[in-house]
């Protein structure tokens, strides 16, 4: 099994609309940033996690033509807004693309868009997407893979964690309860959001304490930051964080065992 970190930027990527880059130096190519979002793959299964405005930019990076599923974290509209593009996904197949969420999350999606779910418009738009409701905490198996899920406190939702194996992957995250940490026991290979960065206190997102006090306790072998905001330079980060510690960056590749390629 291999995650790719397809985007690992914040809600306005970097440099946001407009080229700000706030702190990060344009000139490292590790500091473009799309929206957060990571490809699971095993030799015969592709899942793709979260739906974002950079979705048809990502697939066409790894020049995927298919998926077995996607994986919604939760409705923001940072991870949903790419949703209209996998209808070529699903076009090119020939069959509907299951997408999997909490109930909460996929009544916001079919609210917003049903279209995606339901033929509309005297036969305009046909349907691609289907529904599969899964649990806030739960195990399920896509193609070949198991994925274990678990709740996570964001402020304002609740988003879902997803597990893989040996690696999980916690983006837009403040807060993780017992029962979370014990699904995150004995990761190695771990990838959460920071967008809190520095600050004291963030309503919505961990800051570096907090992971600090994470990885001290789950100890994985490799933890990857994402959710980076223009606050965030690639290089300050490498030479601020502990080497088991490592910003993530658009492209990534890490093997079951948590190394890079
Ligand atoms: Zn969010």
């Amino acid at each position: 099994m291999k995650i790719t970190v397809l985007g690992c930027g914040a809600s306005m990527g970097t440099p946001s609309a407009g080229g700000f880059w706030g702190v990060c130096d344009p000139k490292d190519a590790k500091n473009h940033r799309t929206r957060a979002s990571i490809l699971v793959q095993s030799a015969t299964t592709d899942l793709l996690i979260d739906a974002t405005v950079d979705l048809r930019t990502h697939l066409n990076r790894v020049n995927l033509k298919k998926l077995d599923g996607v994986l919604l974290s939760h409705d923001h509209s940072d991870h949903v807004n790419g949703m209209d593009d996998l209808r070529a996904i699903a076009y090119h197949g020939n069959r509907l693309i299951d997408l999997y969420g909490n109930k909460e999350t996929l009544d916001e999606v079919e609210r917003r868009w049903p279209y995606l779910f339901t033929p509309k418009s005297g036969g305009i738009y046909v349907e691609f997407l289907k529904r599969r409701e899964i649990a806030d905490a739960g195990k399920f198996r896509v193609g070949d893979i198991d994925i274990e899920t678990f709740g996570q406190d964001h402020g304002v939702c609740t988003s879902l964690g997803f597990r893989f194996g040996t690696c999980a992957y916690s983006v837009d995250v403040v807060n993780l309860d017992e029962d979370a940490l014990a699904v995150l026991e004995g990761v190695e290979t771990w990838i959460v959001d920071a967008a809190g960065y520095q600050k004291e206190a963030v309503k919505t997102h961990a800051n570096l304490q907090r992971v600090y006090k994470w990885t001290e306790r789950l100890k994985p072998k490799m933890t990857y930051l994402t959710v980076l905001t223009t606050h965030m330079d690639y290089k300050t980060l490498c030479d601020e964080l502990p080497p088991h510690i490592r910003p993530a960056y658009d492209g990534m590749v890490i093997d079951t065992e948590g190394n890079r390629r």
